[in-house]
């Protein structure tokens, strides 16, 4: 959430603060000391509280300085003397340092009057917390100053302060974090218009009760305070509340009005009238809080929508809203170029009719993941069904969207195209399945179809495995140089494979050692095989030098056996190897 900019105040708006500060709470104790202990009213405190919130701790020293100076004075020059300024500038000082405190620690975005919450936390730290500490403090100062007795100084202090920092503070945090500022640059002319009107016609009305009315039609205003609150917001609410103040004051104070109907004390009235103010500002203020919230709720949604459309309509990527069922609720425009399907047919069709039926198990199976964890992305790649141009291979990446109880009631789906990534994927594979030299199979692969090989021998079949290692090649090497050595190592390979079928394999295992898997191929056959192959390199083979160079190998053969594993029959082959180098080379040996 958007922070407000905590304000740097210079200098000299400190000690404007101050003067703020010296003439409301001099006003307070002019006009309203009614029993001459404690003012009635105050609202000084709301504007240090403001100040205070709106502001960088770091400024709080200057400020709270500046404030218990202007107490003092006030205290001393109208108040109740200059033996109270000092303990009571360090009382009205606790009281707004006490709100401000908690209201940095609970309020986090230091928006007090953004939500119910906020200023929820504002009421309570200043009603329950801060007037109900620092009260008792006054209360102890005034009745040992003046003839108010305890009780009576605590219900003074604590009904001036709540009511004067409840009705106040909120109105000027709002108008130092700059409301009014954005409410004129945002609001249109015929909004502007329309404040205006309603907020005469709340003045008029409020006139009427407190000036002409012959009834005390206290909850008169009510009614417009609330449509103010609904059409205007936090600052049409923050301005009726100023005008009520303003006019039922005024009246008030100059003995006209409903209030003057009851019969109390003027300082019971005053109270009387505060606490009015203050449950008006409790109507209508929370209301204002929470619309404006909703209404910035609704604006992100919105913007959020509007990001979502234009990266869904101008992605290649084809992206789908699918319901729980796996019905498709929406299809971006992609759908068309990528499957040749107009997004508009796609809907309500189901989504796994866009898979390849060998791989609609483990898309369903994505789905279903994605609901029951909602909050993480499955990823899982298949073939399309249809295609509109050379789409072979999709990823879809699937995220579940949950409704406001935390429930999923659909997923979003984006689908790309990976043909070509599965192209190069598939080409780097053959290449890592290639022996670069000879083009026999790799050892990796090799060993890999001797795997697959051994399965089959479990079902029935009957397979061998030959072992071949060229003799005396290091002498090859060693006459010819490394380089002829290579050219027969690849004609050894090209030489062989006319005496296999298409069913068997030939792998390089390294150096000039190779493997040949003979499928479908018992040991009396393998051995005959064998022995065709060497007659195929009885021929020498012919270098690019011209040389012309006999090779002959050495064999060991072993059958494949289901029970027994890749390395135990490699083992054997190569110890029948192992014994026909043994026996003078260019021959075969069986495994034991
Ligand atoms: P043996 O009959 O006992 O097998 O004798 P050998 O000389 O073939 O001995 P051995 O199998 O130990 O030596 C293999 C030689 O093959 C050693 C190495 O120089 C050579 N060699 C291995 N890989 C390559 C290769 O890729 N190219 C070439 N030109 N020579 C290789
Ligand atoms: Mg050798
Ligand atoms: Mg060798």
């Amino acid at each position: 959430m958007l922070r407000p900019a905590l304000r740097h105040p210079s200098l000299l708006a400190s000690i404007a603060t101050g003067c703020v500060y010296f003439v409301a709470a001099s006003a307070a104790l002019l006009l309203s000391r009614f029993e001459g202990g404690l003012a009635f009213i105050w609202v000084a405190n709301a504007f240090l509280m403001a100040e205070l919130l709106t502001s960088r701790t770091s400024y709080w020293p200057r400020t709270l300085m500046v404030c218990a100076v202007a107490s003092a004075a006030a205290t001393a020059l109208f108040g109740m003397g200059l033996m109270a300024a000092a303990p009571m500038a360090v009382i009205n000082i606790l009281e707004s340092l006490i709100v401000a405190l908690l209201c940095r620690r609970f309020v986090p975005d230091h928006r007090v009057t953004g939500s119910i919450r906020s200023l929820a936390i504002f009421i309570l730290a200043l009603t329950a917390v801060a007037d109900t500490v620092t009260g008792l403090l006054a209360a102890g100062v005034a009745a040992s100053l003046t003839p108010v007795p305890f009780a009576a100084s605590f219900w003074q202090w604590y009904t001036g302060h709540a009511l004067g920092g409840l009705t106040c503070a909120p109105i000027l945090i709002m108008l130092l974090q700059g409301e009014l500022g954005r409410w004129l640059r945002k609001t249109p002319r015929h909004g502007k218009v329309e404040t205006v009107v309603l907020l005469a016609l709340f003045a008029l009305s409020t006139v009427h009760i407190f000036y002409w009315a012959r009834y005390p039609m206290l909850f008169a205003p009510l009614l417009p305070l609330v449509l103010i609150a609904f059409r205007v917001g936090q600052m049409g609410a923050a301005a009726s509340i100023i005008l009520l103040a303003l006019i039922g004051g005024t009246a008030t104070m100059s003995g006209v009005g409903p209030l003057t109907i009851i019969p109390v004390p003027p300082g019971d009235r005053v109270q009387f009238f505060q606490f009015y103010v203050a449950l008006s500002f409790l109507l209508s203020m929370p209301i204002a809080a929470e619309l404006h919230a909703r209404r910035r709720l609704f604006r992100m949604l919105e913007e959020s929508e509007t990001r979502f459309r234009a990266i869904a309509e101008h992605s290649g990527d084809i992206v789908l809203n699918i319901s729980v069922a796996g019905l498709i609720e929406y299809a971006s425009p992609s759908a068309h170029e990528q499957i040749g399907c107009a997004p508009e047919l796609l809907v309500g069709q189901s989504a796994a009719n866009l898979v390849d039926p060998q791989d609609r198990a483990v898309v369903i199976a994505a789905h279903r993941r994605a609901l029951i964890q909602p909050g993480s992305i499955h990823k899982v790649e298949f073939r399309p069904l249809v295609s509109a141009g050379d789409l072979d291979w999709c990823e879809m990446v699937t995220r579940a969207v949950v409704d406001e109880h935390g429930e999923p009631n659909g997923v979003v789906s984006t689908i790309r195209d990976i043909s070509r990534h599965k192209a190069r994927q598939r080409a780097l594979q053959q290449v890592a399945a290639r022996d670069s030299l000879t083009g026999a199979d790799s050892r990796r692969a090799f060993l890999d179809k001797l795997d697959a090989e051994i399965q089959r021998t479990r079902i029935g079949a009957r397979s061998s495995l030959l072992l071949i290692d060229i003799d005396y090649f290091k002498a090859v090497n060693d006459r010819f140089g490394h380089g002829a050595g290579d050219q027969v190592l690849s004609a050894f390979v090209a030489r062989l494979r006319p005496g296999l079928r298409g069913v068997d394999s030939i792998g390089r295992l390294g150096g000039e050692e190779f493997a040949i898997l003979l499928a479908d191929s018992d040991i009396d056959r393998s051995s005959l095989v064998c022995e065709r192959l060497r007659i195929l390199l009885e021929e020498p083979i012919t270098v690019g030098g011209g040389q012309a160079i006999r090779v002959t190998f050495s064999a060991g053969l072993v059958e494949l056996k289901g029970d027994a594993d890749r390395s135990v029959l490699l083992e054997a082959a190569d110890k029948a190897l192992y014994r026909a180098k043994h026996s003078g080379r260019n021959c075969l040996r069986l495994a034991a």
